[in-house]
């Protein structure tokens, strides 16, 4: 008998936060439902695959992070195919699709990925399929359903390419014209979200004709793959929360930095690192874990039936027949944890619903109506609906379980399916040589308003659990701090994130271009303060001019740090201080026609500034938790350049580029 050899493919991965492995470890799943055979890989796992020697399709999908960086996993590949010695054909055999994950908030939009498909090509490897860009800044889906669809066919058009005998004349058919990108696709969809939103009174759970009657594509069912098991614990001993690298330190003050009427509400948290040394500089940030809140906790365990063993031990196991490819147990759940410890500190418990859990909850779902409803939210068909009632007000496991009452899931599925809890970095706002043994970060407390599927509202998880822990010593603007005894000193665990290049320059006689609106000032007051330090301890040496470019809505609400970087300025530390109020009319008058914005304060001092950057080798920095500031900003930058040295739009384009290159403008942007 004949033995029939089933088709092969590779996927490959780099992932920073686990996005793009769980979208490959997806396509790997769907290979195998589909009859092929799907090895699947990290980047970072030379020892397992050989491109060199590879002739199956080959899948790549690969997330950018920092300032368009490649994720940790994949700076060894990223650097194994940049090797110049590398022939012009070394990958001519090799055929591949790549998927780019990417934030059009942050500059370098998908670099890595560009970078990989720019150097493979180079190396004479083939598209077999068109490039995707997917923006997690607008939604991944957007890009990302209709490449996963399309994904299919392109694989079984290469497959039975690489099969037939190649016509030798024609080496690059293969390759996908540049045009046919996923650009229209996504068109496609925003356009089919307008339409269904005209006039439709759905809801998360309702839905009207032609959705309520369409026949659905519904996505194949994710293979499970854990076993859990609850064990009454034999001791009493509790697993702390011990994730590695992380220290845990007390916080020696707290200030609210906002007045009580300001829309936003800043805090300045002080943390005493005498007993644990971190050889932080100011430019780097560091990363707070937080638990999920107790609430949530306690309801997500009594929805799931398990309140009354919350102090169990889990134990976990693969299952051994398992369909799902790379099946791995969660590195990030401690052996021994308990129940409770496993939903406060390991699981992303509000993480926005994937249209592949929805699809496992299907099953958990008795009532006919509500698994109707979660089919067409995880289908074709319902798309549109599912970016309007899941993706944009980013409902989570617990929203989705309220909504539907008869949907009962495992809680296998919750750990097969949630991601790690991240912790939240942010930016050193406090230098060493000033304060020695401290480390002070700010924030703002997240707010979320409102809405029909969650009519609370709630607090960012960081920010609202960091504004609670300080409360108890928290110093208002004019206030006296509240005494605290040692047993009531809040704590919290954190590790450094070191950020090698958003540093002062080591030529102190550089100008220096700041540009932070909001909490965007943080590292700024570490730089500042230790160009303080610096003056004070080298009197005979000539600084190079510092400008600082600061924002906010209103002079008396808002304006951080007022009167230290007032000192600043009288004592000659920082030589500009521009800024600019964004609801404040300026002074003396009763409308507004002033700079709205740090980019409007640039433009007025355009030919000071681009004068420090292109002539006088200054370094400028951006950072900020504004959306669309860093853009606004680059735009005015650009402006600048091609008008003060009469360039058209591409000529600046260049210069600005070439000052990232030399690492002379550098971005420190969140969301
Ligand atoms: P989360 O609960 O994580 O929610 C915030 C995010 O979720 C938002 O990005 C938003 O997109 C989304 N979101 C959640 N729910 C909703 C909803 N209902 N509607 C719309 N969107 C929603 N922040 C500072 O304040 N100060 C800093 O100095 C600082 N430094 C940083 C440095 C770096 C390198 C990075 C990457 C980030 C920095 N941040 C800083 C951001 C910070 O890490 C956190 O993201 C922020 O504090 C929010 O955390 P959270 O857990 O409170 O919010």
């Amino acid at each position: 008998m004949p033995c029939e050899v089933k088709p092969r493919i590779l996927v490959l991965y780099g992932s920073q936060k686990g996005q793009a492995q769980s979208i490959a470890e997806g396509i790997a799943d769907e290979a195998e439902e589909k009859g092929l055979i799907a090895e699947i890989c990290c980047v970072s796992e030379g020892d397992k695959f050989n491109l060199e020697k590879e002739r199956a399709p080959v899948v790549i999908v690969v997330s950018t992070t920092g300032d368009g960086d490649p994720p940790d996993n994949a700076l060894k590949f990223v650097k194994r195919i940049k090797k110049k010695t590398l022939s012009s054909d070394h990958y001519a055999h090799l055929c591949y699709a790549l998927l780019a994950l990417g934030d059009t908030n942050y500059a370098n939009f998908c670099n890595c990925g560009k970078t990989i498909d720019g150097r493979l090509q180079e190396l004479g490897a083939k598209h077999f399929y068109a490039t995707g860009y997917a923006d997690d800044g607008v939604g991944l889906e957007l890009v990302l359903d209709p490449w996963l669809e399309g994904l299919w066919e392109a694989i079984r058009r290469a497959l039975s390419k690489m099969s037939a005998p190649q016509p030798k004349r024609d080496v690059t058919d293969t390759r996908v014209s540049s045009e046919e990108t996923f650009e229209s696709l996504a068109t496609d969809v925003s356009l089919h979200l307008l339409t269904s939103e005209t006039g439709s009174t759905a809801s998360l759970t309702l839905s009207f004709p032609p959705l309520s009657e369409s026949a659905l594509n519904v996505p194949n069912l994710p293979p499970p793959y854990l076993d859990v098991v609850l064990q009454e614990a034999t001791t009493r001993e509790e697993v702390g929360c011990v994730a590695e690298g992380f220290q845990e330190v007390p916080v020696s003050r707290s200030a609210k930095l906002t007045s009580d009427d300001s829309v936003k509400t800043a805090l300045l948290v002080e943390l005493d690192i005498s007993a644990h040394p971190m050889d932080y500089q100011p430019g780097d940030s560091l990363d707070v874990l937080c638990p999920n809140r107790v609430s949530e906790v306690g309801e997500l365990l009594l929805r799931l039936g398990l309140m009354d063993r919350k102090s169990h031990c889990i134990q976990l196991s693969l299952q051994k027949d398992t369909k799902k490819k790379a099946a791995q147990i969660p590195s990030y759940i401690p052996e021994n944890s308990t129940l409770q410890y496993l939903l406060t500190w390991c699981l992303e418990i509000r993480s926005v619903l994937k249209k592949a859990f929805i699809r496992s909850l299907v099953e958990c779902t008795e009532e006919s109506g509500e698994k109707r409803r979660l089919q067409e939210l995880c289908s074709k068909q319902g798309s549109a609906d599912y970016n309007l009632y899941v993706r944009d007000p980013r409902l989570g496991i617990l929203d989705l379980l309220r909504a539907f009452p008869s949907c009962q899931p495992p809680l296998s599925l919750l750990i097969e399916h949630l991601p790690k809890l991240q912790p939240r970095p942010y930016s050193a706002a406090s230098s060493r040589m000033r304060h020695p043994g401290q480390l002070h970060f700010v924030f703002n407390i997240i707010e979320f308003p409102a809405c029909i599927e969650r009519p609370g509202g709630r607090r960012g998880l960081c920010t609202g659990w960091l504004s609670d822990l300080v409360d108890p010593i928290l110093l208002h603007p004019g206030k006296v701090q509240s005494s605290s005894t040692s047993s009531s000193v809040p704590k919290v665990h954190v590790s450094l994130r070191q950020n090698c290049s958003f540093r002062l320059p080591s030529d102190l006689s550089k100008p220096l271009i700041m540009i932070g609106p909001g909490t965007g000032v943080a590292p700024f007051i570490g730089f500042l303060q230790q160009r303080e330090k610096e003056r004070e301890d080298n009197p005979e040496v000539v600084f190079g001019e510092t400008w600082l470019f600061f924002g906010c809505r209103h002079r008396d609400r808002d304006f951080l740090f007022r009167e230290e970087l007032q000192g600043f300025v009288g004592n000659g530390t920082l030589t500009h201080l521009k800024v600019c109020f964004s609801r404040d009319p300026p002074e003396g008058t009763e409308t507004r026609t002033g700079p709205r914005y740090v980019q409007h304060d640039l433009l007025l001092h355009a030919k000071d500034i681009t004068n420090l950057l292109l002539r006088e080798n200054g370094y400028l920095y951006v950072c900020g938790d504004a959306k669309n500031m860093a853009k606004d900003v680059n735009d005015a930058l650009m402006e600048m350049i091609a008008a003060e040295l009469q360039l058209d739009k591409l000529e600046a384009m260049k210069a600005l580029a070439r000052l990232r290159e030399e690492k002379r403008y550098l971005q420190d942007i969140w969301n």
